[in-house]
């Protein structure tokens, strides 16, 4: 129990059942109950909003509108959560409606005509107890939420701030590199050519840890977009991008519409090809066949590979950020992509998963919202 005194709100319009379980409660031997009592709906619902109790205790069968419609009411708007306890009091005929009270946000649900005080008690300390976890629950993942967001701007700060400095390693470095080569000993040209590597490696870390946290920071802009069209630039970029001339990049002819962010299907579409033109064996062309199907309500696009393919117990770790599968001398890559692929997706309220190619490779599938 949250309170010593718990305030409890009685919404019921017949005044002896009030006075009925006014007395039972009277009986609680562990608390003593703050009693507000109103008579109708509508009158109840300011009550609750106004004394915001640890427990209501609602008649169904008001006289101006019905218990479910009470908790409608009661919803918070943003997640359609009741933010109350509620035990809902119903007649012998009520009990089918009372199943559905439950399912719209009452904890519990009592029949008159069946009441003591000891299920009265008992129905209201646990749906007190069950409330105040929820509420300790939610308090408890936006608090996380907000670390996170924390988080993310820290990194966001600190990738942004390193950007300068490296710049500068970078350029000096190849400078020292290229133009006072003949100062150097092969061990000396070694060591520089260390450096230059791991600073353009630092450089691609830097820049995609940019675009992973600017994803959450800029506003998503929903609209219709045609797939084909995005997919056709994208492909092209890669192509210019990833040296893949050779490539044979298939897209179906038919390709629905979307209702998504533009920049964001850009992303996730270029860092999918990107990788399905990274990871093939060595010697052997990149095959990558698009490809989508509309069902019900969502669009599921396909970007199916040749490549050398992910073993299946490494389906979910791929999509978490900086993770790797291969060494950066077989493979080069910074472990983002995926990561981005995941959140954008997740932002247009979509998923995205892969499974293995029908001969080798993989398969990526990318569930948007359609436009039917
Ligand atoms: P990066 O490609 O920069 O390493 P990603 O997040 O895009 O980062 O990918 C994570 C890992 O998943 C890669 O390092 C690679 O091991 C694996 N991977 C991604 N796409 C494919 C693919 N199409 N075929 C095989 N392995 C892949």
């Amino acid at each position: 129990m949250t309170e010593k005194n718990p305030t409890i709100c009685l919404i019921e319009d017949n005044p002896e059942d009030r006075e009925v379980f006014r007395r039972y409660l009277l009986q609680d031997t562990d608390y003593q109950y703050q009693f507000y009592e109103e008579e109708t709906g509508e009158k109840g619902l300011i009550l609750c909003r106004t004394v915001q109790p640890d427990c209501i205790l609602l008649d169904y069968n008001l006289p101006d509108i019905d218990g479910l419609e009470f908790l409608t009411e009661l919803a918070d708007e943003s997640n359609g959560l009741v933010p109350y306890a509620v035990v809902m009091l119903t007649g012998l005929q009520d009990e089918g409606t009372a199943l559905q009270a439950i399912k719209s946000g009452a904890q519990d649900y009592l029949v008159k005509a069946e009441m003591t005080p000891g299920n009265l008690l008992r129905a209201i300390h646990n749906a007190i107890e069950r409330t105040a976890m929820r509420r300790d629950l939610e308090q408890h993942r936006r608090e996380l939420e907000k670390k996170n967001q924390e988080i993310q701007a820290f990194a966001y700060a600190l990738a942004h701030d390193l950007r300068a400095p490296l710049r500068a390693i970078t350029g000096f470095s190849q400078i020292v590199a290229n133009d006072y080569s003949t100062d150097l000993d092969e061990t000396g040209k070694h060591y520089v050519s260390n450096i230059v590597r791991a600073c353009l490696q630092m450089d691609r870390i830097i820049d995609d840890l940019l675009s992973y946290t600017r994803i959450e920071h800029r506003a998503v802009r929903l609209k219709p977009v045609m797939l084909r069209y995005s997919l056709l630039q994208v492909i092209e970029n890669c192509r210019r991008q990833a040296n893949g001339e050779d490539a044979s990049i298939t897209l179906d002819e038919r390709m629905p519409m979307v209702y998504g962010d533009p920049t964001l299907i850009n992303q996730i579409f270029m860092n999918l090809i990107d990788n399905a033109l990274t990871y093939v064996p060595p010697g052997v062309i990149a095959e990558i066949k698009i490809s989508a199907r509309e069902e019900k309500s969502f669009v599921t696009i396909c970007v199916e590979d040749n490549g050398i393919g992910i073993p299946p117990k490494q389906y979910e770790r791929i999509f978490a950020i900086f993770q790797r599968l291969h060494g950066d001398d077989l493979y080069p890559g910074t472990g983002i992509g995926l990561a981005i692929v995941k959140k954008a997706t997740e932002l247009l309220g979509g998923q995205v998963w892969v499974e293995p190619g029908p001969e080798q490779g993989s398969r990526f599938f990318v569930r948007l919202p359609g436009t039917g």
